[in-house]
């Protein structure tokens, strides 16, 4: 067992069953302060390792939203859970088209671990940019701001729920002897109301919503657009969406605590419901592969290929199939996309305005 586990059992012992969200909140700090556990020696595979043209094209998307923005002579370029920059890395080197937009530019980068801003501070040491590092986005200073995040939100605690006779009932991670189990607490939480059938899981992703709320009032306030990718859906899914992933396969998320990825999908109603109460403009959702499309992707490709050995031909195909296919091996349903923007701004590439949505009362 290792030294976290023995520790996180001894708090199990002393204190007793503790909840879903402070198990995956503990296993997680310790989990990404502790290792790059990206590429291929690592955990998991996120899209900018797959291709710079993911990044690149992200590129383009925020060259084109800050031209529609009014060009402004200050821009915050905010990306939340950078992992190694690449993604960051690629779409600077595509901004250099508009020297206009990278002299605007400043990098704000929201990152925990102090492994990742190694890896962050190497990938971006030639931007030509200045790059800072926050904890937290309120730590960015104001000023029309445009964000990514990729894999950010799905990498946050999020409470669960399960629809019992009583209600909605807490999940918990206790002992079982010398295991960690799943258990449930007795009280429901009587203001969830009640499930829609037994069994019925509720995830409440608390990290989340915070995140996206503080997003919405930052956008309310100025200027800007922000941009989601990630594994999810259009939500109230009632599911158990908890997965652990090491060494690219799935594992038991109790297994080896803090040792592997803990992620759930995202449920991307919840993020533009926040959104909603701040009046925003919401665009999506897309799937990753249409999106990517319509910002050009396969011209991209083609474009690449043509200074390209048969090797490396075949590389940016499979990238490219990895990137937009819709099977469930690739990313291209699997993944989607959505966008928040200040009321000012009406249209954002590669995303169809969503109609308006009631507020989360
Ligand atoms: N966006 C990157 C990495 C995704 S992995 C990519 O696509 O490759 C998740 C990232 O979020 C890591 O950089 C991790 O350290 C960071 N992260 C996780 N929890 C965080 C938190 N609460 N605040 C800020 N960053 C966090």
């Amino acid at each position: 067992m290792s030294a976290f586990a023995r520790t996180l059992h001894g708090l199990i012992a002393l204190e007793g069953p503790i909840t879903v969200e402070r198990y995956m909140s503990l296993c997680l700090a310790h989990y990404y302060a502790t290792r790059d556990p990206l590429g291929s020696a690592g955990d998991f595979t996120t899209a900018p390792e797959i291709s710079q043209m993911f990044g690149e094209l992200i590129g383009l998307w925020m060259l084109e939203t800050w031209h529609a923005m009014g060009r402004p002579g200050s821009l915050r370029l905010v990306e939340l859970g950078p992992g190694r920059g690449t993604l960051m890395a690629d779409l600077l080197r595509a901004a250099r088209l508009m020297p206009d937009f990278l002299a605007a530019a400043s990098v704000h980068l929201v990152e925990t671990s102090p492994a990742l801003r190694e890896r962050q501070k190497a990938a971006l040491s030639t931007s030509g940019v200045p790059v800072s590092w926050h904890d937290r986005l309120e730590d960015v200073p104001e000023g029309p701001t445009l964000i990514v995040a990729n894999e950010f939100f799905d990498a946050l605690p999020v409470r669960q729920f399960i629809g019992t006779e009583r209600g909605w009932c807490e999940r918990l991670v206790g002992l079982e002897g010398e295991a960690l189990a799943f258990g449930l607490k007795p009280e429901p939480e009587a203001s969830l109301g009640s499930p829609p059938r037994l069994g019925a899981m509720l995830e409440w992703p608390v990290a989340g919503l915070a995140v996206a709320t503080g997003i919405a009032r930052r956008l309310a306030r100025q200027r800007g657009a922000a941009l989601f990718i990630d594994y999810g859906y259009w939500g109230p899914a009632f599911a158990d969406t908890l997965q652990a992933v090491k060494g690219h396969a799935y594992a038991d998320p109790l297994a080896d605590p803090g040792e592997a990825d803990l992620t759930t999908h995202v449920d991307f109603h919840r993020i533009a419901q926040a959104a909603a109460g701040e009046s925003l403009r919401i665009h999506g959702m897309a799937t990753q592969g249409d999106f990517l499309e319509s910002l050009g992707i396969a011209a991209r490709a083609a474009t690449l290929k043509r200074q390209a050995s048969p090797a490396q031909a075949e590389t940016i195909d499979h990238a490219l199939q990895r990137l937009t296919g819709r099977g469930p091996q690739a990313m291209g349903e699997l993944f989607k996309v959505l966008a928040l923007s200040h009321p000012s701004l009406e249209a954002v590439p590669g995303l169809a305005p969503l109609p308006s949505i009631p507020a989360r009362t």
